[in-house]
């Protein structure tokens, strides 16, 4: 990765960690869970509306580090209208990414690929994904399913 790329992926991030979008909660959420990655100390909620079977509407809320609330805000934008299988299958390849068995260009991601960095620093793989196990275990509640998390 270029440094010219490197620093324009942490602006990305910073932009979100300071305005992370679809932050708040959802007056009905059909699914809701919590998540927290006791390494770093990050602790995001996730609220989901699902349609059908779109993810019509996606809110977060918590607090964690820039990377954690950076990943939740891009992950809300990236999935919301999408449909549950198509947002197993992103989260499938931005775990690949992130966890460096897969490169960027080879699965794309569209802006997500702003995490590819991470890979190189195994411990906050955690804060990126974060916030997309939390929203798996938000989908899983409305079947009702029971989460470990
Ligand atoms: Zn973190």
């Amino acid at each position: 990765m270029s440094d010219a790329l490197r620093a324009l992926y942490q602006e990305v991030i910073l932009d979100h960690y300071k305005r992370p979008r679809n932050w708040g909660r959802l007056p009905q959420p059909t699914g809701h869970a919590d998540g927290h990655n006791p390494l770093c100390g990050d602790r995001l909620s996730v609220d989901v509306q699902v349609e059908g079977d779109r993810v019509a509407d996606i809110r977060v809320e918590g607090q964690g580090c820039a990377i954690s609330v950076a990943s939740a805000s891009m992950m809300s934008e990236a999935l919301k209208g999408r449909t549950v299988s198509e947002v197993t299958s992103l989260f499938d390849r931005f775990h690949e990414v992130v966890t460096g068995r897969a490169d960027a260009e080879a699965a794309p991601l569209g802006k997500l690929a702003v995490f590819a960095g991470v890979a190189e620093f195994p411990a906050r793989v955690k804060c990126a994904t974060l916030a997309w196990h939390t929203l798996r275990a938000a989908l899983d509640t409305r079947s009702g399913a029971v989460s470990t998390e």
